[in-house]
């Protein structure tokens, strides 16, 4: 198997990949939103992300929408050296309609594209249980993508029913990121958008 045609989501903990903060992630959320344009108003663009900007950020980008069939169980999958991302089309149809989890999981897949390209995943171990956190690459996705679809300057005085209205989140992943950014407040300002 070629390096590069591994898949990223076949593994409930996926990979150990190099360590990563949350306040990294919540950097490069940022970063995200300068290159898009955007300003925490209303939910953040993730299909734009993925069709219009990849291809102008990547050269290249293969977005596809694919039948069930082809993806088994999976909703998504992506593999970053290539630049492809395939999305069940059920899936891609409900975040076209605003849907909170399918948003999120195509959130999940760009998120392991900007944060994953590059390594070398056969000589990485499989991630389980005993490993922390933010070393594990399916952590990683999906902090990146709460980082991203929930803006962390505008979420800490909202109430989750607030945040799953502006941001089209799911009310685990508010509750998750709302915490998550209260833990980052503790140790200085969260200067970010
Ligand atoms: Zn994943």
């Amino acid at each position: 198997m070629k390096i590069n045609s591994q898949n990223w989501d076949q593994h409930d903990y996926g990979y150990e990949v190099p360590a990563c903060s949350r306040r990294e992630l919540l950097e490069i959320a940022n970063s995200v939103y300068k290159a898009v344009g955007y300003k925490g108003e209303g939910p953040f663009p993730i299909l734009h992300l993925v069709e219009k900007v990849f291809p102008v950020v990547y050269g290249k980008y293969d977005f596809m929408v694919v039948s069930g069939k082809e993806l088994g169980n999976k909703m998504g999958e992506t593999f970053p050296n290539e630049h492809v991302m395939k999305i069940r089309e059920d899936i891609y149809d409900a975040a076209c309609a605003g849907n909170a989890f399918a948003r999120s999981t195509i959130g999940h897949e760009a998120s392991h594209q900007i944060k994953h390209e590059g390594i070398q995943l056969v000589f990485a171990r499989k991630a389980n249980r005993d490993l922390p956190a933010y070393k594990s690459s399916e952590w990683q996705a999906n902090a990146l993508s709460g980082a991203l679809l929930m803006p962390c300057s505008k979420i800490s005085s909202l109430s989750i029913d607030e945040i799953c209205d502006r941001y089209k989140v799911t009310r685990s992943a508010a509750k998750t990121q709302k915490n998550a950014v209260k833990n980052e407040m503790r140790y200085g300002v969260v200067p970010f958008l």
